[in-house]
């Protein structure tokens, strides 16, 4: 990602902004979440940092794309963990076959559904992606959010906080998985959600509910290092079968979700990036972005000052001279 790329997402997410509020505005009813499981995790982020943890080591999850049917039973377990809206397991499974199918659009995550499963064609053959927060190792949702309400665990999730959201929505700038959602049904305190990295169950010893439901193995939990390793055996060992690229090995300074394909990852909707860090590239553009704020809101709040005060003085009675108005009306001798 360059600084072209960088901010042509700026303009995409201010435009989606204004889209999706009208989107989510016309189905509140089906995304009102109460933010249940980033609170949660959060809370045992906070309980670990006291009470210790069962797991304190830095986790990954290797996802082997060759394997996924598209099933979006993980998509279903995720909902069911984090007490997001659910429908029937069956639905999901069957929503392949039906036609208009959930694939023939691309999804994104959204406030409500922290992980989405897409169909790509590679030519004529179906390749299913599973799609959540890569849980990045120099996260540039952290580092855009100036409340610090990100935070990056021992552990390898990057959590949210969200009491501490201002609702400044940067993070979504920031990320170049787009990943970060906003509940735009709430117009008094809406937030951000993603993809906890089920936090809470690593914490008490347990896999993610995404990669404990899914019934061909497409996904592998365990230590990073460990991850990358079964990685590059499985790569070396059919090369027939997979291209010698593990994304998020060093994309964007590397991730916790680590991809294994037959097919070029360009190819497939990831974006293309750099072994550098994207906070590098972020810092600068958010520090312009918020200087523009307050040098846009200056007379803005003078504006508001000299009306207020206008008002203030023809209330007590009192001639404002000086303006344009009362010259015209001296000239004209009235
Ligand atoms: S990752 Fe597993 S559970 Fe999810 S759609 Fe693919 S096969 Fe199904
Ligand atoms: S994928 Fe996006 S939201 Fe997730 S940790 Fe990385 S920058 Fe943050
Ligand atoms: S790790 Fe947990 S929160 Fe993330 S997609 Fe899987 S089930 Fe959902």
């Amino acid at each position: 990602m360059n600084r072209r790329d960088f901010i042509k997402r700026f303009l995409t997410v201010a435009g989606l902004t204004l889209i999706g509020e009208k989107v989510c505005a016309e189905s509140s009813s089906i995304y009102s979440t109460g933010n249940i499981a980033n609170r949660r995790s959060w809370a045992k982020y906070e309980e670990t940092k006291t009470q210790g943890i069962k797991n304190d080591e830095s986790f990954a999850v290797l996802l082997d794309l060759t394997k996924c049917i598209g099933c979006r039973r993980c998509e279903w377990a995720c909902n069911e963990w984090n007490k997001n809206p659910n429908r029937p397991l069956k639905e999901f499974e069957e929503s392949k076959d039906k036609k208009p199918s959930v694939f023939d659009k691309t999804r994104r995550p959204h406030a409500g559904e922290f992980t989405v499963v897409n169909r790509i064609y590679d030519g004529n053959i179906p390749i299913y992606v599973k799609k959540q927060c890569m849980h990045c190792i120099e996260p540039a949702c952290l580092n855009a959010c100036f409340v610090n309400a990100f935070s990056k665990t021992p552990q390898g999730a990057i959590l949210y906080n969200p009491s501490l959201c201002v609702g400044c929505r940067y993070c979504m700038i920031a990320c170049p998985f787009d990943i970060p959602a906003y509940e735009y049904y709430d117009p008094i305190t809406p937030q951000i959600t993603k993809c906890t990295m089920c936090f809470d169950r690593v914490a008490e010893g347990k896999i993610p509910a995404c990669v404990e439901i899914c019934s061909t193995d497409v996904m592998t939990f365990g230590k990073r290092t460990e991850m990358l390793r079964l990685a590059y055996e499985k790569i070396n060992n059919n090369p027939q079968r997979y291209i010698s690229h593990v994304y998020g090995e060093h994309e964007a300074g590397g991730t916790s979700w680590l991809y294994i394909s037959n097919v070029p990852f360009e190819k497939l909707g990831f974006p293309k990036l750099d072994k550098k860090p994207i906070p590098d590239l972020s810092k600068n553009f958010l520090f312009t972005v918020k200087v523009l704020e307050v040098i846009t809101a200056a007379p803005l709040v003078w504006g508001a000052y000299y009306m207020l005060s206008k008002i203030k003085k023809s209330e007590k009675g009192v001639n404002i001279s000086g303006s344009p108005q009362d010259e015209k009306n001296k000239n004209e001798g009235k």
